[in-house]
């Protein structure tokens, strides 16, 4: 049984520090609200702190969200300590999980920003297979602000290296997958990205977003700002007539 089980299910969103993940999520979502990241209460943000994993509900309007609007779940056993019983669970929900159990992630943003859905569909327009199933971009400086590995910048590569972000002169990848009709349904292939590309930051989906993912939230959140950076600047290349690569 969880120790949690037998506490007030609010004592675990009640806090007055700011960056409790009750109150950084709504926080959060109010500012990616005003980045258009998660418009129409698209997107989302999730947060995992030891045991516990914070959730953002569905269809609430995310420049309203309230540490009370959380759902809390128990890592080990994927139970609901907290769960208001006016919403739903987020669909993103086993997204986020997979960015936990496969990248050993503390934080999950999702966003629907609309220079990720160009830059999938740029991608989608040529006729090279490895183009077409992902983003690539190299001599740009804010690429500096993806972490090498994936998550964790002081993770340990084979050897003892410390991975580190990428450096000016590295090429960034972000593999891309096709968008299913609802948003579990990603699950699967976001699953296998991950899987075949152990060095990547994110998982870019066709037509609808970004997933970002770091080991705690201040890494998520620079990869996903860098990201979306990059993504704008390819964006704008591609208007101009420069190429990204
Ligand atoms: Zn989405």
């Amino acid at each position: 049984m969880s120790a949690h089980t037998d506490q007030d299910p609010d004592v675990l969103i009640t806090s007055p520090d700011p960056m409790h993940p009750a109150n950084h999520i709504s926080e959060l979502c109010r500012k990616f609200y005003d980045l258009g990241w998660v418009t129409g209460t698209g997107g989302g943000v999730s947060i995992r702190k030891e045991d516990l994993v914070y959730l953002a509900p569905s269809g609430v309007q995310k420049e309203m969200m309230q540490p009370e609007d959380m759902f809390v779940m128990d890592w080990k056993t994927k139970e609901y300590l907290r769960r208001p019983l006016n919403y739903k669970p987020s669909a993103c929900t086993p997204l986020f999980l997979a960015a936990y159990t496969h990248r050993g992630a503390g934080c999950c943003i999702h966003t629907h920003s609309q220079w990720a859905v160009l830059v999938t569909l740029i991608c989608e327009s040529s006729p090279d297979w490895a183009t077409r199933t992902c983003f690539s971009i190299k001599e740009i400086e804010q690429i500096k602000g993806i972490s090498r590995g994936g998550s964790g910048s002081d993770e340990i590569a084979e050897g003892g290296r410390k991975l580190g972000n990428l450096g000016f002169f590295d090429t960034l990848r972000i593999p891309i997958i096709e968008n299913t009709a609802h948003e579990e349904d990603l699950t699967g292939a976001l699953e296998q990205a991950m899987l075949a590309w152990p060095e990547c930051a994110a998982v870019l989906v066709r037509r609808h977003g970004v997933y970002v993912w770091g080991k705690d939230v201040g890494q998520a959140k620079t990869q996903a700002e860098s990201l979306d950076y990059l993504f704008q600047l390819a964006v704008r290349m591609h208007g101009m007539g420069l190429k990204w690569t």
